[in-house]
């Protein structure tokens, strides 16, 4: 079974469907409904969120035999096209690829002609900012005049690089990052439909890691399925995903905070070593003193973490979990860009490991006793009394 298989097997066929959405397929559901639907919408948010398939939903309410509704049938003619992209009235231009003035010039020429069997001539521009300046006026003056039959759909990753011009003539509407746990709750879903048992705690992972994308979910999520056989737990989202072992990261952390650096420089070399792009080590490290910060906080905050690690927490104040997270958040933009990121993450680590303030208060407490304070002015204090 390949990822597209899944992919389309899921991908939703009604309003109702889409995840994490809902901001949304009410607005347009209740445009169709009132026979409100503008000529040009904006569809701007993170990849993977919904942006195509809630645009050939609008194509297929528009288009549906039985309508326009809100509900199309998913049977006719024309809602098995263009659920299948195969409508000749609904056109599909990917602007990444096709970046140039030809394809926006054809469809000027195109859009003027009636549809050929359908209500509405939908276009679907995707990754709109791509386009070249030429391209956007050209696009502007068939916006500036759409005929009655044209419906324009642009979406975007990116609307800030969109020239004011364009976007004044859209309804924009921003699609969200997905919460992980609605995603997660999906994978489960498809998981228990195609005969395999998903751990809570797995598909949590898949979730977190697509960071609200779903097509990047059900993928990995494909690959399990091709993996695992009945169960899938956790460890195996770990090594499907490239992920490192969490007592590993643990390990890590203590040394960090303990100032082990030797040790710390080991671990971490057994770890890449392994295979683990060092850059993953760093999110999940990201991830992980994070959710500690949110223990040390306590309360409702430490409540939501799951699973906690409530020990390595302990172990540092919250104000010593946020300069960690702080200081790895700066490195993580230089990792991103780094030939070298093994290299520039042991250094940040090291430093991390160095940095005196971030020492547990108990041990602080004991350098100052011993004389070997690197916070001078305390320890003269000290030595006075
Ligand atoms: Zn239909």
């Amino acid at each position: 079974m390949s990822y597209q298989v899944i992919a389309r097997k899921w991908r939703p066929q009604l309003f109702g469907e889409v995840v994490g959405q809902e901001h949304i397929t009410t607005t347009l559901r209740n445009a169709v409904a009132r026979d409100r639907v503008g000529h040009a919408y904006l569809f701007a948010g993170p990849r993977g969120v919904g942006k195509t398939t809630t645009a050939r939903l609008l194509a297929k309410a528009l288009n549906c035999v039985e309508g326009p509704t809100p509900d199309p049938c998913n049977t006719c003619e024309h809602c098995r096209a263009i659920a299948a992209g195969a409508d000749v009235d609904v056109i599909e231009i990917d602007a990444a690829s096709n970046r140039g003035i030809d394809e926006i010039r054809a469809l000027r020429e195109n859009v003027k002609f009636a549809p050929a069997g359908a209500r509405y001539k939908v276009y679907i521009i995707d990754e709109v900012h791509m386009l070249t300046r030429e391209a956007f006026n050209a696009l502007l003056k068939t916006l500036e005049e759409p005929p009655p039959h044209a419906l324009f759909i642009l979406a975007t990753t990116d609307p800030d690089k969109l020239p004011p011009t364009i976007l004044s003539r859209c309804q924009q509407l921003t699609f969200r990052r997905i919460p992980a746990e609605a995603v997660a709750e999906l994978l489960e879903r498809i998981a228990a439909e195609e005969g395999f048992l998903l751990e809570s705690e797995a598909a949590l992972m898949l979730a977190r890691s697509a960071g609200g994308a779903v097509r990047d979910a059900e993928s990995a999520l494909e690959q399990l399925f091709a993996f695992a056989e009945g169960e899938i737990s956790v460890e195996d989202a770990r090594a499907v995903l490239g992920k490192v072992d969490r007592e590993q990261l643990g390990a890590l952390s203590r040394e960090i905070i303990e100032g082990d650096a030797a040790a710390l420089v080991v671990r971490l070399g057994g770890i890449v070593d392994s295979g683990v792009d060092p850059r993953v080590v760093a999110e999940e490290l990201l991830a992980l003193w994070r959710d500690c910060f949110l223990v040390a906080l306590g309360g409702e905050a430490a409540a939501a973490v799951q699973p906690a690690d409530d020990e390595l927490a302990a172990l540092s104040p919250t104000e010593g979990w946020l300069a960690r997270l702080a200081v790895l958040r700066r490195s993580l933009g230089e990792l991103k860009l780094s030939r070298q990121p093994r290299l520039v993450l042991e250094l940040t680590l090291v430093e991390l490991a160095r940095m005196p303030e971030l020492l547990p208060v108990a041990e602080l407490a004991e350098r100052l006793e011993t004389g070997a304070s690197e916070a001078p002015r305390r320890g003269d204090v000290k030595k006075k009394t």
